[in-house]
């Protein structure tokens, strides 16, 4: 059967406009002050699903509202189903809009509200692909289910609910992310190294009272800030050699005599934990300074330990990795505490390759915790998520994409996770065009229509070739 999608969706094309204003005009983000049992994530949320769903009632899909945390919309029969992965929360507006945000405003052939790129514009898209394949009477034999998601934006609760009750699609994709295909997305996980002062007290001549970098385990520390106390003169000298330390790397950072201590801060760059290395790590800097001089035994070794295993690559933690598919492992180091009474911590973000072993990592960060004498703990770990290049999903997106765009659908690895993770065979797949600039959890975010009118085709043509065998 040949279909001219594009043209099919074209036809349609003010209607998918105007639904998807309405969808955006309804503020959907997280309100625990008007949660209640059967809205736990509050009132916005629920009536942007319940809108949802009163639509795919309306045209005798099948719907499911799991309790205000989840939504379903099916169509079609079969033993197996192929899943669209959706999320219908938004982050908070914030400031400096054009146009207030959940206006839905079209200005340059776009629409402007919170939430049009990330992730309801793609969800009416999803929807509307859909609707056509019932429209245009094609046949299929797997059932298509949208899970709709209410908590991404914050954590995650409304596929954990969804998966605790209803089963997991044969295969699968979310229109969370990026165009053409992103099939393989590193394992992340969050650690901490946790020691405590058992060398006992040295009447060092200068003390490192505090030391604190850093806020998240995914994002680069861009303050460091640590409490010298010592003789004035050794403090002014250190305070010279911190002006010339700055000016030597061009960075920002002050020094400050409070009582009788020395305070300094170094300014760093924030990036995020998946790339590292498009940051500076004011920890890692500052610690660096640092250890020019000599302070109570537990300081230097805290300050050695950030110095010498901080990189981004794992090397000196003997943790670096990599493979063909996804590239090497990445680590950030997010998190630096120190305490007069010799408590220290480390945080890390660590990112390993798809075909390699989370185990095997956390093993060895353990057996260097022992060689420490720290504790080691996983605050957090999602395991990799990837589909094999020749797996049939792969392949009918791939010709899909190719079909409609006329470009090569390569595909994408990353460091970052989408909502694809969720799906045990699933990949990201859309919304944004190759070249887009990234507008989601911006101001002034939007969805440019005829991108829009082109993911609907995509998704469309995806969908029946997924579901027609
Ligand atoms: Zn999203």
């Amino acid at each position: 059967m040949k279909i001219n999608w594009l043209e099919a969706v074209q036809n349609r094309r003010e209607q998918i406009i105007e639904e998807t204003q309405d969808f955006l005009r309804i503020d959907s983000v997280l309100d625990e002050s008007t949660a209640s049992q059967s809205r736990p994530f509050g009132e916005g949320i629920a009536r942007a699903l319940e809108h949802l769903l009163t639509k795919g009632e309306k045209l005798h899909f099948f719907v499911k509202n799991m309790d205000g945390y989840a939504g379903v919309i099916e169509y079609g029969q079969g033993e197996e189903s192929v899943g669209i992965l959706c999320h219908i929360d938004v982050v908070p507006a914030g400031e400096g809009w054009t146009s207030p945000p959940f206006s839905a405003e079209i200005r340059d052939n776009r629409i402007y509200a919170r939430g049009a790129i990330d992730n309801k514009g793609p969800t009416i898209a999803a929807f509307w692909a859909l609707q056509l394949v019932k429209e245009l009477q094609l046949p299929i034999h797997k059932r298509v289910r949208m899970i709709i998601g209410t908590d991404e934006e914050s954590n995650w609760r409304c596929v954990d609910h969804y998966f605790k009750q209803e089963e997991m699609p044969t295969v699968g994709f979310a229109p969370d992310a990026d165009f053409p295909i992103i099939h393989a997305e590193k394992g992340i996980m969050d650690v901490t190294f946790n020691w405590e002062d058992k060398k006992g007290e040295t009447d060092a001549a200068i003390k490192v009272m505090s030391f604190n970098a850093g806020e998240r385990f995914n994002m680069v520390p861009d303050r460091a800030e640590v409490t010298i106390t010592g003789q004035r003169q050794q403090l002014d000298e250190i305070e010279t050699q911190y002006q010339a330390y700055l000016l030597e790397h061009n960075h920002n950072g002050q020094a400050q005599f409070k009582d009788k201590s020395l305070q300094l801060s170094y300014e760093g760059i924030s990036a995020h934990g998946s790339t590292p290395e498009n940051g500076l790590n004011a920890g890692v800097y500052l610690a660096q300074f640092l250890l020019q001089f000599s302070y109570q035994p537990s300081a230097n070794e805290f300050l050695h330990r950030i110095n010498h295993y901080c990189d981004f690559t794992g090397e000196a933690l003997q943790i670096a990795v990599s493979d063909d598919v996804s590239g090497a492992l990445s680590m950030n180091a997010g998190l630096f505490q120190f305490k007069e009474n010799g408590e220290a911590i480390m945080g890390l973000n660590i990112r390993y390759p798809v075909t390699t072993s989370g185990e095997e990592c956390i093993n060895k960060l353990r057996q260097l915790a022992k060689e420490w004498d720290a504790r080691f703990e996983v605050l957090d770990h999602m395991g990799p998520n990837y589909v094999e290049k020749d797996h049939p999903l792969i392949q009918t997106l791939q010709a899909v994409y190719q079909r409609q765009t006329g470009e090569e659908a390569h595909l994408l690895a990353i460091g970052g996770g989408t909502y694809a993770r969720s799906l045990k065979t699933g990949v990201a797949f859309g919304p944004m065009f190759p070249g887009r600039e990234d507008v989601a959890h911006k101001k002034d975010e939007y969805i440019d229509i005829d991108d829009l009118i082109k993911m609907t085709a995509l998704y469309a043509e995806a969908i029946y070739e997924l579901a027609k065998g």
